[in-house]
């Protein structure tokens, strides 16, 4: 199958194809999704067979507007509706509690609940719009992979695989959405995002639960996509966890025979000497830079270079740095530089 890209001012064509039941990957604030009519069984079905995802594991739903979430799910709580203004568009999923058969289980992973997002991205909006129905949306990547931040990460992972791909450059935060289940008394993030705990209690004045344990294979889990590997390149990534472990860390890539990979600030690149088999990978100033970075910084090693092993700086886990030192302690393995 051809893979047809689409500039931001082919919309109706991009549309088409989706009310054809095929699939078109289009971009958000977040990571590039992959997009088909979640009111259309089969297309939905196609999604999980292009990214070779588990079927258990359950979509998000995109939406254009709240009347259209109004449609799916049960009347909203206050809570849920003070989100919504704060956070929409915006980096945040909620799960809701469905009206009964409201979504396919194809789409819900057989849940009565269903989650959805208003994403911040005005072609993609558009696309909804000109659709004319919601569109589920999991990353645009190989399931297990990192996930896609351009277009050009989806074609490499799904091109002769989906119909379309509509290209707005590269995405803005680079990190998942927060997802938070609203379908229960105490809220509770699922997985950390661009929107924190910290923002979430301040607008609905109740605590959030945030501990996220780790599920067991036999375990049924909580958001059903925690039990599966994630964010993982072909490399070993290795978290240098302090600025100061960096020159022992260097020290150790030096004395390996094969390339090695760094990703790290520009401050941590220019104080540190980097020896002549490592080949940089720059996550620019901050938090923010870096987690627009990550994922690129990780598919980078794998595509373009031999790399078998990267070193990959850490963060604190707070704001932003807990969505990313999420992903990060994910496509690691939890794997930390020793000293
Ligand atoms: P992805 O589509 O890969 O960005 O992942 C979406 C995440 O939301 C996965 O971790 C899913 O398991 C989770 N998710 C989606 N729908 C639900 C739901 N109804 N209940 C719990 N978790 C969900
Ligand atoms: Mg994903």
């Amino acid at each position: 199958m051809e893979t047809k890209v689409f500039t931001t001012t082919e919309i109706s064509a991009a549309a088409k194809l989706l009310n054809e039941g095929q699939l078109v990957a289009f971009p958000t604030e977040t990571v590039y999704g992959l997009g088909a009519d979640a009111t259309n069984v089969d297309a939905v079905k196609q999604v999980y067979l292009a990214k070779g995802r588990p079927s258990d594991n359950p979509l998000i739903v995109h939406v254009a507007d709240v009347e259209t979430v109004e449609r799916f799910a049960q009347p909203l709580s206050e809570a849920a509706k003070k989100l919504i203004k704060a956070f929409w568009p915006g980096p945040l999923t909620m799960i809701f509690k469905l009206k009964p058969g409201a979504l396919a289980p194809e789409v819900t992973g057989g849940l009565e609940t269903a989650a959805f997002r208003n994403p911040d991205n005005a072609a993609t909006i558009d696309l909804i719009r000109t659709a004319q129905t919601p569109i589920v949306g999991p990353s645009a990547n190989t399931s297990g992979k990192p996930s896609p931040t351009t277009a050009q990460h989806v074609l490499h992972d799904l091109k002769g695989k989906i119909a379309g791909i509509l290209d707005d450059g590269a995405t803005e935060v680079g990190v998942e959405s927060t997802v938070l289940d609203l379908s229960t008394d105490q809220p509770a993030i699922l997985r950390p995002g661009a929107v924190t705990a910290e923002a979430i209690e301040a607008v609905i004045g109740m605590p959030v639960q945030t501990e996220l344990h780790h599920v067991g294979a036999t375990e049924v889990p909580k958001a059903p996509g925690m039990k599966y590997k994630h964010y993982a390149p072909n490399a070993q990534v290795y978290i240098v966890d302090r600025t100061e472990d960096w020159p022992q860390a260097l020290k150790w890539a030096a004395e390996q025979k094969l390339q090695i990979g760094v990703m790290a600030t520009d401050q941590i690149l220019s104080v540190n000497q980097l020896p002549a088999n490592c080949e940089r990978f720059s996550l620019g100033s901050d938090i923010q830079s870096a987690s627009r970075e990550l994922f690129a910084g990780l598919r980078h090693f794998d595509t373009e270079t031999e790399i078998k092993d990267i070193l990959c700086q850490s963060f604190e886990n707070k704001g932003l740095g807990v969505a990313y030192m999420n992903r990060l302690n994910k496509s690691a393995g939890q794997t930390h530089f020793s000293v």
